[in-house]
């Protein structure tokens, strides 16, 4: 673990020496979202408990660890993204659905899903960064198309993006080249001049290089006990981007605030 505020600087260092080949200046960032952006496996478990609290509260007789473990083993089998898991769930138990149980673990699981689906520390601020040194913005997600404008739209972000491409869109999942591709020919920029963020070393980093774009490994974010991320930089905070963007774009961070309300000059 690196200590907050700092980040490897592997991109610039195997440069040094040798041809640097043609200039390029960072001017798209693609983001991932879930774990990237937002804390998606938190909300997650805030959701799936408060559901399953719902459903005991009406009527459903099992100790919450064994619900638990039934809803896992239905999202094991069906993908995390998968929207019946409770009617599921019900149907396995008693061969229909009880109408008022789901309701009462829907209810339950949305309440939950609004209160706890919030952006990382400083992501907004990061976002804000970017868009103000007119950095073009898009994400890149694996999950459903309008589960990913459910949660854009949750944390207020819709409006934000200049390319937004999900799973629907390609019908490929990363590493594979066709999302990558796709966010870079909406956003109207090469692979050489843009940079991926995510916390998945395996999709996000390994399908960005692939193409060449630079790469974040977003560590705060990691689920996987990831050692060697093969990103170009591993970063603690995602606030830290800003100031990769600032040294590869050859701002000077220390004679330009890129702090809130500092001045900013292109
Ligand atoms: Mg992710």
């Amino acid at each position: 673990m690196h200590p907050p505020g700092r980040f490897m600087n592997r991109g610039l260092m195997d440069r040094a020496g040798q041809d640097p080949g043609p200039p390029s200046v960072i001017r798209a960032i693609v983001f991932d979202l879930d774990n990237t952006l937002t804390d998606f496996m938190r909300m997650k478990e805030a959701a799936i408990q408060a559901a399953i609290d719902g459903m005991i509260d009406a009527g459903f007789q099992r100790p919450r660890e064994e619900l638990r473990r039934r809803v896992q083993a239905i999202y094991d089998e069906r993908g995390l993204e998968f929207q019946r898991v409770f009617d599921e769930l019900l149907e396995r138990e008693f061969g229909e659905v009880d109408p008022k149980i789901l309701a009462s673990g829907i209810v339950s699981y949305r309440r939950a899903r609004a209160a706890e689906l919030v952006l990382y520390p400083h992501a907004l601020m990061t976002l804000l960064e970017l868009a103000k040194r007119g950095i073009k913005l898009g994400v890149v997600s694996d999950a459903p198309r309008f589960q990913v404008w459910l949660r854009l739209c949750t944390l207020s972000l819709q409006h934000l993006f200049d390319a937004v491409v999900t799973f629907d869109d390609t019908g490929e999942r990363k590493p594979a080249a066709a999302p990558f591709r796709e966010v870079l020919r909406r956003l109207g920029v090469e692979p050489k001049d843009s940079l991926m963020i995510g916390d998945w070393a395996e999709r996000d980093v390994v399908g960005a290089r692939s193409l060449g774009m630079r790469t974040v490994f977003a560590r705060y974010g990691d689920t996987f006990n990831t050692k060697e991320s093969g990103a170009d930089y591993d970063v603690n905070d995602v606030l830290e981007l800003v100031g990769i963007v600032d040294r590869l774009n050859g701002r000077d961070p220390a004679t330009e605030s890129s702090a809130p309300g500092g001045t900013h000059v292109r």
